[in-house]
Parts: structure tokens; C-alpha cells; sequence
């Protein structure tokens, strides 16, 4: 009896613990996140748990009610839900299948588990259904970006060159050729600084869905490079489908000003370089690089053009490149020296002055021109420390040799545009003059019409200060530029400098005599003194001469000089 009454007790334990174990699995079911269902073999039975009626408006009951599933799907997603929820059949006891709903914008995550008996039979299944939208979401932004430039709906940087690489690969098994095009909008620092940042990416984004139209229009594929730079490609160009014809069809679809959100409307023109494989370069990078030194020469030529490769043009930009690396480590390193060369009174053949050019001796101690060096400077903008170094050696040298000498005579200082545009010019050379002690009126610097052409008021405002404080101003180079003689009498200026050109044809040819002889004769009508530039011969000279020209400087009377040559010449005149 006893023995009855416990396994009785027994009994009654075990089922409290059972409800409480089911009832424990229902509330856990209930309040997970996803769906759930189980699916029993041996009773081809469904259960649905969880937050089912979230994502399906069925119920399932057997094993025939999972094509209700398979219809819920996308099509495109339904094969691939077919092989998860029938995995039993492959044997596996895992997978997952991702699917969006149909006809909304809602992802799916079915994950299967199989449960098989000893005899390998299967005996459970239970599917866990997520809802993965967000992720896909953020997924598909990600493989976006991965791909394309935000901005302009191009191709981007990353996926571009590797198309691009692609297609170097497949032209060289396949012997033919690839073509690149870059593509630079034409002055956008002016827009993107004086209308700020957000028109100028307008501007940018507007260009690069123009482009990109274009380029799915014409099956060639485009990128956004960078700010105002876009790249485009053409696999085994010909007929249609070549660079030639591509810039054409973008300039036409760009002639019309591009219309801004402010109603602003801007007309923008782009310059463009080509480069081709296997001509150009064996690579996607160095065709890139070679598109765009191409741009740099379309720039260089003027802007709204389309230059093609050329290798005169490569080797143009690679000496200026290295020579601009080595003018950087000259700076640092001053590897400049002074030269002088003398200039006379034409008539007195005595001392007027000297001009001081600068001379550069690079590692392998050979002489680089600063007809070459000062343009690149001038270009990058070391011309600035260069120009300080000069003025500052020229006149602590002619302080010295007044000093020792005795004897003043004019130094005349070449002075590049850039030079003048900074702010503190003007206090600069005033401040070295004061430091050695030198009366400005010995002074003398050389200007060149292009700097008067390009930003007229302010370097007018800038010579006429320094004439106030008595240094001497020099207009070099006359007749190269624009020469104008009706603009020379509103010049603060007290010498002009007759260029070597002129001279060196004065006496073969009777036109620049007449010239040569009406620049003398307006000089000496405006007070002006006339110096005449690289005067070689004796015949020459007696021209100038008999001509009126104040004062001749040329290797006739005296090469440039280094500073031990100028001491044994002022010990000379002495
Ligand atoms: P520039 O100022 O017109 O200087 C005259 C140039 O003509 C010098 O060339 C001089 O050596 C050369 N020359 C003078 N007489 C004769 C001659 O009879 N025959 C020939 N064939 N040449 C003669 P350099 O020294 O090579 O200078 C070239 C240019 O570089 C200068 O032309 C000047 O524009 C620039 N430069 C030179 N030194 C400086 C400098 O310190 N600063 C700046 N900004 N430019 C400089
Ligand atoms: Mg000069
Ligand atoms: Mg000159």
C-alpha cells in the first residue's frame, strides 16, 4: 500500500514539473524576438510559436502547408527557401536561407535545424524566422558606397581602378587597346572658394550625373575621382565608342550653363587628357597618372582642350618634376649662388651698375639656367624663400664692396611676380636695406611686364612705395610682352631694359631698328634712362650708341661674374 501511495506522489512530482518545463518553454517561445516552428516527422505536425502573426496572416498544420511559406517569398528568393525547409532531404542538419516578403520591402532570415533519430530518420525540425531588414538595409548601403561615389551615382575611386586593371588584363591577352580620359572642370577653386563648398559640390554632382548618363548611354564606364576630377574608360575603343567622340558628346552636353538650387547659373568649361594602353602605360594606375599630366599640359595650353598622349610631353614633366624635387632640397640646402654682371655708360664706358642673377649648382655640380629653375619655382612657390635669399645676398654684398671700394654704382635685383603679391614685400626689402645700412636710391629692382599685366593696381601701388622710399625701379625685358608704349608713361618706373631679342637683330633687320630706335627716343622723351640687354658685338654697340642709349650691359663688356671676379674688377676701377 505504501509502496503504492509513493509511486503515486512520484507520479504527480514528475507531471507538476513537466507543465512547469512547458509552460516555461511558451513563455520563453512567446517572448523571443522572431518566429519559431516546430515540425514533428513521426506526427506530420506544424506548431507555431513566437511572434509569428508578425510577419504571415496563415497558419501552418502539416507538412503540405510549407509551399504557403514558399509562396510568401519573393520569387527570385523561392528556391533557395525551397532547399532550407527541405533540408532533411540533403541529409544536413543546418542552413539558412535569407528572403525578402513579397511585395514589401521586409528580409526574412530562415534558420533550419534538423534533428535526425538513431536510425538516421528524421525526427524534428524547428525553423527560426528573424526579421533582418535593417541589416540588409544597411548592407546594401554598404555595398553601395563599396562601389559608387555618393555624389555622383560614378563608379568611385576603389572599384574604377579595378575595372580599369581588368581591362589592362584583358587587352593584353586579347592584344588590344584601352583608353582613359580624364577630366578637370576648368578654374573650380575660383567657384568652390568664392561661392563656398556646397555650390561647388553641386556643381560637381550635377557635372557627374551628366557624365554618368554619357557613360551608360555609350557603354563606357565613368568615375568621380576626386572634387572637380572625373575619370572615363573605353575597352577596345572604335566606331562610336572612342575618346574623340566621348569628349565631343560631353562638351556638347555641357555647352549650357549648369542651373544651381539658388537659380545661380554657371557655365563651365573642362579640360581633358588622354592616355591609351599599351601605348602610354602598362598599368591602370599609370594610365591615370599619364591622363593626367595630359590635363596638366590641356591646362597649361590654355584650358577648355583635350590633349592626347604624348611621350615629348611625359619626359617634359618628369624633368620638371625631378628638377622641382631637387629645387626643394637647393632651398633647404641654399645651393644658390650670386653672379654680377656689370653694365657701362655707353658713352663713358664707366661702371653703372651690376645686375645680380642668381646661379644654381646642382649635386652633380653642373649649372641648371634660371631661365629653367625660376619658372618651376615660380610655379610652386619656392620662389618666395629663393627671392628673400637673393635680395638679402645682393645687397649684403654690394654693402660690402661700398665698403671696401669706395665706390657706389646701382644693384639691380630681378623681382618675380610672386614675390610682390606678398603681403610684406615692401617692409622686407626696406628692412634688409636698414640692416646693412645701404642708401635705397643704389638699389634697383627689375619687374617684367607680365607682372603689370596680370594684377596691374597692386603692384602699381607697390612700386610707387617703393620709389617714395628712393629705391630704383626697372621694367626688364622690354619688348617680349605686351609693350605696350602708351602704358609706360603711368609706370613708376626710372629705367627700361631693351631685351636681348631686339639687339640681337637691330642690325640685320630694318624693322627692329625702327622699333629699337622709337623705344630709345620715347625712353629718353619720358626721363627714363635706357639700358639695352645682351649686347655681343662692337657693332652693335656703336648702334646703341649712336642710337642713344644710355647704358649697355652685355657679354661685350663683361660676362656674369662671381663674387671673387667682381672684387678684382672693382679693385680695377679703383
Ligand atoms: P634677365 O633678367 O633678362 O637677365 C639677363 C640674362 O641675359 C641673364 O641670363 C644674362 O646672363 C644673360 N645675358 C646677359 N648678357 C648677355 C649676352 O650678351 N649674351 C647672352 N647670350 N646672354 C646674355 P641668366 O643669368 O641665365 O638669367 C636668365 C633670366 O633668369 C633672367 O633674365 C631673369 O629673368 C631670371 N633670373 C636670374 N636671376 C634671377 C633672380 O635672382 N631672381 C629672379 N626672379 N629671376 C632671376
Ligand atoms: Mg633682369
Ligand atoms: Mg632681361
Amino acid at each position: 500500500m505504501n509502496e503504492m501511495h509513493y509511486q503515486l506522489d512520484l507520479l504527480k512530482a514528475m507531471n507538476q514539473k513537466l507543465t512547469e518545463r512547458e509552460r516555461m518553454y511558451h513563455v520563453v517561445c512567446d517572448s523571443a524576438v522572431g518566429a519559431s516552428l516546430y515540425y514533428s516527422f513521426e506526427r506530420n505536425q506544424i506548431t507555431t510559436l513566437g511572434q509569428w502573426r508578425d510577419y504571415f496572416t496563415f497558419e501552418l498544420h502539416e507538412s503540405k502547408d510549407f509551399s504557403l511559406l514558399l509562396d510568401a517569398v519573393d520569387e527570385s528568393d523561392s528556391p533557395a527557401l525551397r532547399d532550407v525547409l527541405f533540408l532533411e532531404k540533403t541529409g544536413q542538419s543546418t542552413a539558412t536561407a535569407e528572403c525578402r516578403l513579397k511585395g514589401t520591402k521586409t528580409w526574412l532570415d530562415f534558420r533550419v535545424n534538423v534533428y535526425y533519430g538513431e536510425d538516421g530518420r528524421p525526427v524534428d525540425k524547428v525553423i527560426n524566422i528573424s526579421n533582418i531588414t535593417k541589416f540588409r538595409i544597411q548592407n546594401e548601403e554598404l555595398t553601395y558606397l563599396a562601389y559608387y561615389d555618393g555624389l555622383t551615382g560614378l563608379f568611385n575611386r576603389n572599384y574604377f581602378v579595378r575595372l580599369l586593371s581588368e581591362y589592362v588584363r584583358n587587352a593584353s591577352e586579347k592584344n588590344c587597346v584601352v583608353s582613359v580620359m580624364m577630366i578637370d572642370l576648368d578654374d573650380f577653386h575660383k567657384i568652390n572658394d568664392g561661392q563656398g563648398m556646397v555650390l561647388g559640390d553641386e556643381l560637381v554632382q550635377q557635372f557627374g550625373c551628366c557624365l554618368k548618363e554619357i557613360c551608360e548611354a555609350n557603354d563606357v564606364i565613368g568615375c568621380h575621382l576626386h572634387t572637380d576630377v572625373y575619370l572615363v574608360a573605353i575597352y577596345d575603343p572604335s566606331g562610336n565608342r572612342t575618346m574623340e567622340k566621348l569628349h565631343k558628346e560631353i562638351q556638347r552636353r555641357t555647352h549650357r550653363p549648369f542651373k544651381l538650387s539658388t537659380g545661380q547659373e554657371l557655365p563651365v568649361t573642362f579640360s581633358a587628357g588622354v592616355a591609351e594602353y599599351p601605348e602610354a602605360a602598362h598599368s591602370a594606375i599609370e594610365l591615370i597618372n599619364c591622363a593626367e599630366i595630359m590635363v596638366f599640359k590641356s591646362k597649361a595650353m590654355g584650358k577648355n582642350n583635350i590633349q592626347y598622349f604624348n611621350t615629348l610631353v611625359l619626359e617634359e614633366f618628369l624633368r620638371t618634376a625631378e628638377l622641382e624635387s631637387k629645387l626643394k632640397e637647393a632651398v633647404f640646402n641654399h645651393s644658390f649662388q650670386m653672379y654680377y654682371q656689370p653694365q657701362y655708360f655707353t658713352e663713358s664706358r664707366k661702371l653703372r651698375g651690376m645686375e645680380a642673377l642668381i646661379r644654381w649648382r646642382d649635386g652633380n655640380d653642373s649649372m641648371i639656367s634660371p631661365s629653367i629653375f625660376i619658372p618651376i619655382a615660380e610655379k610652386n612657390g619656392a620662389i618666395i624663400p629663393i627671392g628673400k635669399w637673393v635680395v638679402e645676398q645682393s645687397v649684403m654684398q654690394y654693402a660690402r664692396w661700398r665698403k671696401c671700394y669706395g665706390y657706389p654704382f646701382v644693384m639691380s635685383v630681378n623681382i618675380s611676380a610672386l614675390q610682390y603679391s606678398s603681403d610684406d614685400f615692401v617692409d622686407s626689402v626696406m628692412d634688409v636695406l636698414r640692416k646693412y645700412e645701404v642708401n635705397p636710391s643704389e638699389i634697383e629692382l627689375e619687374i617684367t611686364e607680365t607682372i603689370l599685366i596680370e594684377d596691374f593696381q597692386t603692384v602699381y601701388e607697390k612700386l610707387k612705395l617703393l620709389r617714395n622710399y628712393g629705391i630704383r625701379i626697372s621694367l626688364d625685358d622690354f619688348g617680349t610682352g605686351f609693350s605696350s608704349l602708351s602704358y609706360l608713361k603711368r609706370l613708376p618706373i626710372d629705367t627700361l631694359k631693351i631685351d636681348k631679342s631686339f639687339i640681337d637683330t637691330v642690325l640685320t633687320d630694318s624693322a627692329t631698328r625702327v622699333i629699337t630706335d622709337a623705344i630709345i627716343n620715347m625712353v629718353k622723351a619720358l626721363g627714363f634712362e635706357s639700358i639695352a640687354e645682351g649686347v655681343e658685338d662692337k657693332r652693335q654697340y656703336e648702334y646703341l650708341r649712336t642710337a642713344g642709349c644710355d647704358v649697355i650691359q652685355g657679354y661685350l663688356f663683361g660676362k656674369p661674374l662671381s663674387e671673387d671676379e667682381v672684387e678684382t674688377l672693382l679693385a680695377s676701377v679703383r
